[in-house]
């Protein structure tokens, strides 16, 4: 799986521009990239695990989710660990003060992985 570096840095950008509210947004793309964001509602990782998948546009692969944290921690919440087993495989977290070095990735089971940047 990888992610374009473009969308990375629009993800931190937003995440800034959110601070010091939540930003969430699901991940899509084709061919194991990540390439869009679908955005939601700024609410809570809370919330956005009732949301149904039947409310999103048909034929849309979603591969996993992003969020931010308004502090310097990117590592899951409780909250966030139930909420990852709900949208996909990929779930990254970018964490204040969101520079290219403040997010990790995690799997659905709330695992740090790895994934490649596309430039
Ligand atoms: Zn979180």
């Amino acid at each position: 799986m990888k992610i374009r570096s473009e969308l990375l840095r629009a993800i931190l950008e937003s995440a800034k521009e959110t601070y010091p509210y939540e930003f969430i947004a699901l991940l899509t793309g084709d061919k194991g990239v990540i390439k869009e964001l679908i955005f939601l509602p700024s609410i809570s990782s809370k919330e956005i695990a009732l949301i149904h998948l039947d409310m999103l546009p048909i034929g849309i692969r979603i591969y996993g989710t992003v969020h931010s944290h308004p502090s310097p921690c990117c590592e899951p919440s409780e909250e966030d660990f139930y909420f990852f087993t709900k949208f996909g495989k990929i779930h990254i977290i970018v964490c204040y003060p969101f520079t290219m070095k403040d997010w990790k990735c995690f799997d659905s089971r709330g695992e740090e992985i790895e994934i490649e940047i596309e430039q």
